[in-house]
């Protein structure tokens, strides 16, 4: 199932109205979420699962739901970076992990 970060800006003053909003709307989305609140960020963030967009930002309440940025996310493996055209014909932190290339490299300059 698709992943979303779900992003949720509030002012410094709205902390607290913004989390008993989400404790009444959906006891389980507090736990999920992370606040910057405590650096003077006053953003929540939490990783969701979702049928698509819409659906993820149906998980928050109305107070939340307007201004929230949902953004599809997907994880890429340290193979699947390695596999890209451009890691492999360009890469120089990817010629260090590879003593072979690293001489390569060199050679090359
Ligand atoms: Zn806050």
């Amino acid at each position: 199932m698709p992943r979303y970060l779900l992003e949720v800006p509030h002012a410094s003053d709205e902390c607290a109205r913004e989390l008993e909003s989400l404790l009444n709307y959906n006891r389980e989305m507090v736990a999920k979420f992370e606040w910057g609140c405590d650096d003077a960020t006053h953003v929540g963030w939490a990783m969701v699962e979702a049928d698509d967009k819409t659906s993820a930002r149906m998980l928050l309440p109305m107070l939340l739901r307007g201004k929230a940025k949902v953004v599809r996310v997907q994880s890429v493996s340290a193979e699947e970076v390695t596999a890209l055209p451009q890691a492999a014909s360009e890469s120089a932190p990817r010629s260090v992990l590879e003593p072979g290339a690293t001489r390569h490299v060199r050679d090359s300059y």
